[in-house]
């Protein structure tokens, strides 16, 4: 069975007056828009990560991380951008930028995967090098084929060892492929 995959696209990531901007978000919300219409319009299986913090994760500056707080649970900042509501959708919600962290990750996503059982998905969302990239790996690992859709994904660019070129050819070694939404949704009913 096929499905989308949406990464993180929370207002604390997405929106510039955010806890935690992601650069160049404005560039895909347009396109965001649209595959959530087409996963509504045609039924299509869509389910989304995000993260969910308490403040006490190894990730935030407070406890020695690279991040001010932010996805902090119950707040604006941590649910979906409007574009992109849940509501009706299956969320996995994650403490660290790894949804298949074995503690910090979400337990449920790999039973999810197998029960449906999901055998192709269509990755989108942020950050591309960060999250999208950790969800991409997981899903390759465990058999799973995996598009991303460059059309739907911001990169950001985190110095020489960290960025979209060095995030592409780690995601290509793993078998991972890339595409366009724009070009694929023809083919994917
Ligand atoms: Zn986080």
């Amino acid at each position: 069975m096929k499905a989308i995959c949406v990464v993180d696209v929370q207002n604390d990531f997405m929106n510039a007056d955010g806890a935690l901007p992601v650069p160049g978000t404005d560039k895909i919300r347009g396109k965001l828009a649209q595959i959530a219409k087409f996963a509504r319009d045609n039924r299509f299986l869509i389910f989304f990560t995000q993260d969910e913090h308490d403040g006490t994760e190894p990730e935030m500056q407070a406890n020695g991380g690279p991040f001010p707080l932010h996805c902090m649970k119950g707040t604006i900042g941590q649910q979906n951008i409007p574009e992109m509501s849940p509501l009706g959708y299956t969320l996995f919600t994650k403490k660290c930028y790894d949804v298949f962290d074995p503690t910090l990750g979400n337990n449920y996503i790999e039973q999810y995967l197998k029960d449906a059982p999901i055998d192709q998905v269509f990755i989108c969302g942020v950050v591309g090098n960060i999250c999208v990239e950790a969800a991409s790996l997981g899903m390759a690992k465990r058999g799973i084929d995996v598009t991303i859709w460059d059309d739907a994904v911001v990169f950001m660019d985190l110095g020489p060892d960290n960025n979209i070129g060095t995030s592409w050819k780690k995601m290509a070694a793993a078998g991972v492929g890339f595409g366009l939404f724009d070009s694929m949704k023809g083919m994917l009913l």
